[in-house]
């Protein structure tokens, strides 16, 4: 199978002065900016989780996938991973749950240590007391080369990609289960729950019952099928009128001269 991506990662690792930080901090970037915009516009499943687009206007970063009307190509940057947004100030959309894409990114395919180190993170293996040099060992290398590695493909440490992870997990048993939010927080990973309400209020700039209250309102019994019906209706107003506006100013443009 020929991958979406085989045009989009570039032979040489681009460095640039990081706009989004603000600082001297140099990104690192695989990434093809004009592959992964025409991708993002065209809402292109196939690069769903191989790529985040940050949105500078919001500071929130999308899957390519996201409903949400597509940002002004000048005001985005992208990422190679979740955690390489986060890490550059870039908190996830409620919309498109970033947490719920695919584990693919393209650079898996890059280094195979480097997806080996990553499925390893998946399973768990930075949030029981092991630590980076003990991951570099179980690959063969040094945690030097493996942070290297990361920096590179990842656009993020081993250790901000487990963080990250852990948060992700939080969320998606946040949406998906009814947990009490100290259970969540062992089962994603976390060692306190001290420690998990301070990961997660960083990354959602708000507590996890803030979440839960969301999804709360969404299914309470007052959510009728009445109120449902109201909402779309007032939608489909909205559509007209700027239909009917749109079609106004068409037709002054046509009877100009
Ligand atoms: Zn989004």
């Amino acid at each position: 199978m020929v991958s979406p991506f085989s045009d989009v990662i570039v032979g040489a690792v681009i460095t640039r002065r990081s706009r989004v930080l603000g600082s001297d901090v140099m990104s690192h970037d695989v990434l093809d900016r004009r592959a992964c915009d025409r991708a993002r516009l065209a809402r292109d499943a196939r690069f769903d989780g191989r790529f985040f687009t940050g949105v500078l206007t919001t500071r929130i970063y999308c899957r390519p996938t996201c409903p949400v009307k597509p940002a002004q190509s000048r005001n985005v940057v992208f990422f190679a991973t979740a955690a390489a947004a986060e890490r550059a100030g870039f908190r996830p959309c409620l919309r498109c749950r970033p947490e719920a894409a695919p584990g693919t990114p393209a650079w898996r395919g890059v280094a195979a240590s480097v997806s080996r180190a990553l499925r390893l993170i998946e399973r768990g293996f930075l949030d029981d007391g092991r630590s980076v040099d003990d991951l570099a060992d179980t690959l063969g290398m040094t945690a030097r080369h493996l942070r290297r590695l990361f920096l590179r493909h990842a656009g993020a440490s081993p250790t901000a990609v487990a963080a990250t992870r852990r948060v992700q997990r939080a969320k998606t048993l946040i949406d998906e289960t009814t947990l009490p939010m100290s259970a969540i927080a062992f089962a994603a990973g976390f060692t306190s729950i001290r420690r998990f309400n301070a990961a997660f209020r960083a990354v959602y700039r708000r507590p996890p019952s803030a979440l839960r209250r969301r999804r709360a309102r969404r299914q309470s019994p007052a959510d009728t099928v009445a109120a449902r019906q109201m909402r779309r209706a007032s939608l489909s107003m909205l559509s007209a009128t700027t239909a009917a506006a749109a079609r106004k100013v068409h037709a002054s443009v046509n009877a100009a001269p």
